[in-house]
């Protein structure tokens, strides 16, 4: 390396060492939001009241009514590394507390105006620091800490430019403090978002605590499940397979009171559900695992939203044990439905040479009207050109898909919803509640004419085309769809959809067919145009060519 090249090392001031701290604790809203709740959680607080205006953007605040902090030491609270947590790194291997980095208040005032308040009991008034001051004076107010946040990111303009729209920081935000709500069901917890009441969350036991959140349904199909092993203790709720949703947002786990992610357990509970669910669902779940402290490393990230696990396969292990036993012990033992799988037995090799024939096929060329149905899955047939292979299911598909797209496209035209005569009412939670007023534009571009009142969603309207849909799993798909944020584009969800109707209202793979139904199937696949793939870009159709046979037995 040349010369010019060195340039001295120098140990960071302070300023700078808090601005790279800020750079990875404070992401976003939701990521202030949950040190904020920590805190208060940390301060023995059992009520706890959010105001967020803009999703957070604007501001967040929390109010607690737990131990507050002395006058005295209010503006070390803001100082970076100052934390009442731990005092040693042994400290740390037994950290009980949320907090311990002591970094979270001095990181989020070092990238937004925050307000500090607080007052402990014994005090007659409380102290407050208010943005941009680095004096305290004192102020009236209930014990309890409050602490404001306004204007997210006004000294990092770059990292403002990565944040969405408001309504999506809300959506995490209020996703956040539903699951944190449900690990506390002791404390009392409201969130208003611009100033309207969200949610409401009295002190009660954890089974209502579901229900105020999550909706009877997942109170209702919660099965409690406790295991102990003398090392571990794993205890909570794992709902029955009709509440599995397409999205993890109805996972929440917790490691020694810790809310956190950890993808591995929610497989492993998923796998112990084996065929009661289908590959894309994931189970419901409240689960606290009690963990001996030495085990489980909580400092691996800034976010503190993971941690490791010492022995992690162990843990795995005895949560797909104990997991297994308890649908068993609900006559919900793997397997037990008799859930039809799409049998690719396949050599894969063969199916991806397939694959690429998928295109040169033509139903007109069908010769014989014996139509084999192998495994209730596959229908083969015999064309001038080879042997065509159809799925069933794929073929029925897309043929309805085709359908419901054109009537989707009349329906756009000329709009034509029809009045139910006893409107549908869904209660919904208020995160599916916010998703649907996220994306209410879609769902009238759908031609589904609603209102929403608290947690109920009514439907008064809806086009000729889904009156004949399951439109309480339709409205649930649907919601996953515009949860999962890729997908903000209408036309997008439009496709999914229509698609997820087709699929249902389609034959499945595993249902025997009549020689005429088998016909009838191919003739309307021939009818239809753009069927080469289903909705779901599967192959619906592939053409084992006479050239190819001969291939396969070495003729040429
Ligand atoms: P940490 O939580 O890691 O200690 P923070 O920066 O979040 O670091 O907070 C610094 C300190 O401020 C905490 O250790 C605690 O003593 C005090 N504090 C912060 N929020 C509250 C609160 N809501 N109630 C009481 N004390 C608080
Ligand atoms: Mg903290």
């Amino acid at each position: 390396m040349k010369d010019e090249h060195i340039t001295p090392i120098k140990v960071l001031d302070d300023s700078v060492r808090t601005q790279i701290a800020a750079g990875q604790v404070v992401e976003r809203p939701l990521s202030v939001l949950k040190e904020l709740l920590e805190n208060a959680l940390d301060a023995g607080a059992s009520e706890i009241t959010i105001r967020l205006r803009k999703g957070g953007l604007e501001e967040i605040q929390v109010t607690d009514n737990g131990c507050g902090i002395p006058s005295e030491q209010l503006l070390l609270a803001v100082a970076p590394h100052a934390t009442s947590k731990i005092s040693s790194l042994a400290d740390l291997s037994s950290v009980a507390s949320f907090g311990f980095r002591g970094e979270a208040l001095a990181s989020i005032r070092a990238a937004a105006a925050l307000e500090l308040q607080s007052r402990v009991a014994v005090e007659k008034v409380g102290v407050q620091l208010s943005a941009d001051s680095d004096t305290t004076e004192p102020v009236g107010m209930s014990p309890g800490t409050r602490v404001t946040v306004r204007d997210l990111f006004r000294s990092h303009p770059a990292r403002k430019k990565f944040l969405r729209t408001a309504t999506v920081e809300y959506r995490h935000c209020l996703q956040y403090v539903e699951q944190l709500a449900i690990t506390q069901p002791a404390v009392t917890f409201k969130l208003f978002h611009n100033d309207k009441l969200i949610l409401n969350c009295p002190t009660t036991t954890q089974l209502k605590r579901i229900e105020q959140v999550w909706g009877e349904s997942h109170a209702d199909t919660a099965l409690p499940l406790l295991h102990n092993s003398g090392l571990y203790t794993f205890a909570g709720m794992i709902c029955k397979p009709e509440t599995a949703r397409e999205s993890s947002a109805y996972q929440v786990l917790t490691i020694n009171n810790r809310l956190v992610k950890h993808p591995k357990i929610a497989t492993q509970i998923k796998q112990a559900f084996g065929t009661l669910l289908a590959v894309k669902k994931h189970p419901s779940f409240v689960l606290s695992l009690q963990l001996p402290y030495e085990l489980v490393d909580i400092n691996v990230d800034p976010r503190k939203e993971t941690v490791t696990l010492a022995e992690e396969k162990l843990v795995l292990e005895q949560l797909h044990a104990a997991t297994q036993s308890l649908l068993a012990a609900h006559n919900l033992s793997f397997g037990a439905e008799n859930s039809v799988r799409y049998p690719y037995s396949m050599d894969m090799g063969l199916a991806e040479y397939f694959h690429t024939q998928t295109k040169l096929w033509s139903v007109k060329d069908l010769q014989d009207e014996q139509i084999l149905q192998i495994d209730n899955v596959y229908l083969f047939a015999q064309s001038e050109k080879g042997v065509l292979v159809v799925d069933q299911h794929a073929a029925h598909e897309s043929i309805l898909y085709a359908q419901l797209t054109d009537a989707w496209k009349a329906e756009q035209e000329n709009p034509q919803p029809q009045q139910l005569a006893q409107p549908i009412e869904l209660q919904l939670t208020q995160s599916e509640l916010a998703v649907i007023e996220e994306h209410s534009t879609t769902l009238t571009e759908l031609g589904i004419v609603f209102e929403q009142n608290q947690n109920t969603l009514t439907l008064t309207a809806l086009p000729a085309y889904l009156q004949t849909a399951d439109i309480h799993a339709l409205i649930q798909e649907l919601i996953t769809a515009l949860q999962s944020e890729q997908q903000n584009y209408t036309s997008e969800i439009v496709h999914r959809t229509l698609a997820y109707v087709a699929c249902r209202a389609a034959i499945k793979a595993g249902e025997a067919l009549t020689q005429t139904e088998r016909i009838n199937l191919l003739q309307k696949l021939e009818e239809t145009d753009n069927t080469y793939t289903c909705p779901h870009g599967r192959p619906v159709a592939v053409l084992l060519s006479s050239q190819q046979l001969a291939q396969l037995f070495e003729r040429e």
